[in-house]
């Protein structure tokens, strides 16, 4: 755990969700709304979409940096997420925090589950799909990935929903901009 403690630090946000919920379109729209937020550049050792750019969507690493990395006890979490592995710093939470800035993560379930096995103060929230089928087709119309990818997906999401129940608040991503502003008031009324 983070040995920030006292008056005067930023809030930790945590928010999973399964893939193809909608979790960045959501996030582009709360940070509109919440515009307070800041978001640390998560670590991974996926390779960059097309438009993605190092440094501001992920700092992409290689494994052997990767595990380099977690070996110097420089993440506050890891997870590996649909065969990629994924990591956020614990000096950009830190810092960020320690200036007294309210610091969103976007986090897998098993990320989310780490910080709570350290009894993290985070609060936690789930967005989930209005359906399970409402998912499927997310997934299945998404361009960006391959058949096997959308199959790997797929039954991540399964896993992940199963999990909604660890968390303080669901929001169902019905509509964004109604999600986005349940997001916003869950957070304005979080005492941090
Ligand atoms: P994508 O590669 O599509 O941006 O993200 C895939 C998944 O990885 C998402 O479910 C996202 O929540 C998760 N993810 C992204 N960054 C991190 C991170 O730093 N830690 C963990 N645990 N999961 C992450």
């Amino acid at each position: 755990m983070s040995e920030l403690e006292g008056e005067g630090r930023g809030r930790l946000i945590v928010l999973s969700g399964p893939s193809g919920v909608g979790k960045d379109t959501v996030i582009r729209r709360l940070l509109e709304l919440a515009p307070e937020l800041r978001r640390p550049v998560a670590f991974t050792t996926r390779t960059p979409r097309p438009g993605e750019i190092d440094g501001r969507d992920y700092s992409f690493v290689t494994e052997d940096r990767f595990l380099a990395m977690r070996d110097a006890g420089e993440f506050l979490e890891t997870a590996v997420v649909h065969g990629n592995r994924y990591g956020t710093s614990r000096s950009r939470v830190d810092e960020l925090r320690r200036g007294g800035q309210d610091v969103l993560l976007k986090i897998d379930v098993q990320g989310a589950a780490q910080l709570r096995g350290q009894g993290s103060d985070a609060l936690f929230i789930f967005l989930a799909p209005p359906s399970a089928q409402v998912l499927l087709d997310r997934l299945t119309c998404r361009r960006t990935e391959n058949p096997q990818e959308v199959a790997v997906r797929t039954r991540d999401a399964q896993r992940e929903m199963a999990e909604a129940g660890n968390y303080h608040q669901v929001v169902v991503n019905d509509q964004v901009e109604r999600a986005a502003a349940e997001i916003a008031e869950i957070v304005r009324s979080h005492p941090g």
